[in-house]
């Protein structure tokens, strides 16, 4: 039944005349308190962007916008903290990169201001992310995008061909950017575009897709033709081209090209030339060296070892800042559950908040999420579906359980895969469930 006797905690107003009310463990909010604080921390943020403008008129724009300072190497690894949970290394190398590009497009703004002479070449550096399935690599590329407040676009590299063959033109990804940027042509020139599974389009993975007629090597070279720089007519709804068709050009010079992959196997070819290069140094009468951990095979990557697993070099060379993401342990999986700024576990409690409803995981629960999770393989993807497989019960019944108010989740309902429990047995869980 709905509680009557709540009240605003700020402006002590029952919930019966205030137009909505947000109720909390301890607190309320209405919305009109929630309008007036918006409007004080917008104010505030405001002073702070004029007062930092007036200390640095110089200051560094990321989206042409006078508000957006582009920020340091070291903000951009602490936002992504906040957001990724480990891969570190990986998370330094994007942020250096990142910040690079973009103080080279401000260096391009500020040189045609220039003369011609003195002008050194400061070239695009594209970036390859090399880790498992779920480890996080479109979740770093998208992270920076939403941080610099430029438009964003993911592709699958699995579904591109070359213009003219059946499936997706490789030039429709930029037809998505496009769109994100709501058709402001600028500022997608200034964009992110993350390509997934660059992996599954080497020279060895002929027709590996039914959707596709043509050679990996064939979306290669289209690929390579975006990601080195070129002015491309795109249609500004996508799909193919046609004669009579008004077409938009965009220049891909200054786009960031993040691609991703998971490169199974490439260990091997690492560690192969590792070895080799071992052989020359040791005499027939040295003992063997016992095998490298995987972590160091893997920080030892290289632009060869890529193109002996099959990218073409002329894309490699538009690749060159590599960066390889870890696979998630047990450990990992826990913290990503709770600890990211919208970690799933709070999520939940968002949307179970907003039907009164008080939602808790045991520690135990948390960990059985996590060592289920690490046994599919799929890194960080397969907790969501767990989640929402433990507590499809609940989302559907809460609603209309007014009497419901606090849930606890525990180990044996994460086993049992279901909180159904909670719901039908009230009585029997009440000590546990607290209701
Ligand atoms: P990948 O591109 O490496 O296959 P994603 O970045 O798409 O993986 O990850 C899938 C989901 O898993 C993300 O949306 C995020 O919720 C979660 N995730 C993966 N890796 C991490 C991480 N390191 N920290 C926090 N969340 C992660």
């Amino acid at each position: 039944m709905e509680n009557l006797h709540l009240k605003c905690s700020f402006c002590d107003r029952p919930q019966n005349i205030v137009s909505r009310l947000i109720a909390g463990a301890d607190v309320n909010i209405c919305e009109e308190c929630i309008n007036l604080c918006a409007g004080l921390l917008t104010e505030e943020a405001n002073s702070i962007i004029q007062e930092r403008n007036s200390e640095n008129p110089a200051a560094d724009s990321v989206a042409e916008s006078d508000a957006t300072a582009l920020p340091t190497p070291q903000q951009l690894k602490q936002y992504l903290d906040q957001y990724i949970i480990g891969q570190e290394a990986a998370k330094k190398v994007l942020a250096v990169a990142v910040y690079n590009h973009y103080k080279r497009l401000k260096f391009l703004q500020e040189r045609q201001q220039q003369a011609a002479e003195n002008q050194i070449e400061l070239q695009k550096s594209n970036i390859l992310l090399v880790g498992p399935t779920g480890s996080g690599k479109t979740l770093i590329a998208q992270t920076l995008a939403k941080l610099l407040d430029v438009p964003f676009a993911i592709a699958d590299a699995t579904t591109l061909t070359e213009a003219g063959y059946v499936g997706e033109d490789v030039e429709n990804v930029l037809v998505r950017l496009l769109q994100n940027a709501d058709f402001d042509v600028e500022q997608a020139q200034r964009g992110i575009i993350y390509i997934d599974e660059l992996d599954k389009i080497t020279r060895k993975s002929e027709n590996a897709s039914i959707s596709r007629d043509v050679s990996g090597e064939g979306v290669q070279q289209a690929l390579l033709k975006i990601v080195e720089g070129t002015i491309a007519n795109v249609p500004p709804q996508g799909g193919r081209k046609h004669p009579n068709q008004d077409l938009i050009q965009i220049d891909t010079s200054n786009i960031l090209f993040i691609c991703g992959g998971a490169f199974v196997g490439l260990e091997k070819i690492i560690g192969q030339r590792s070895n080799k290069k071992t052989i020359g140094f040791v005499d027939s009468t040295a003992v063997r060296l016992p095998a490298m951990p995987q972590q160091q095979i893997r920080q030892r990557l290289g632009a060869d070892d890529l193109v002996k697993f099959g990218l073409i070099p002329e894309l490699m060379g538009r690749l060159p800042i590599i960066a390889t993401l870890e696979p998630l342990e047990e450990e990992a999986l826990l913290a990503i559950l709770t600890e990211p700024r919208n970690a799933l576990i709070k999520q939940y409690q968002e949307l179970l908040r907003m039907d009164n409803v008080q939602l808790e995981f045991a520690p135990d629960a948390l960990l059985a999420i996590a060592q289920e999770a690490y046994r599919c393989k799929t890194g960080a993807r397969a907790l969501r579906g767990i989640i929402e497989e433990l507590m499809l019960d609940l989302m559907y019944e809460l609603p209309s359980r007014q009497e419901v108010n606090h849930c606890l989740i525990t180990q044996e309902m994460v086993e049992r895969y279901t909180t159904n429990e909670l719901l039908f047995f009230p009585d029997a869980d009440a000590k546990a469930s607290g209701f």
